[in-house]
């Protein structure tokens, strides 16, 4: 399992549709919703931690 950085969510990789690739590391997310998040900023969510669902 792995966090989903946007909203804290614990993400089943082998299950995971949402993956986003920065900087060399793979990222899961548990919706669409959260993987545009990510891309819109990633630096955000990597220095701030999940926030919750995204608004
Ligand atoms: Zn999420």
């Amino acid at each position: 399992m792995e966090i989903d950085p946007v909203c804290g969510m614990m993400v089943d990789v082998a299950r995971a549709r949402y993956r986003h690739i920065y900087k060399g590391k793979v990222y899961y997310f548990c919706s669409h919703h959260c993987l545009k998040a990510f891309e819109r900023d990633p630096e955000h969510y990597l220095k701030h931690g999940p926030q919750g669902m995204p608004k």
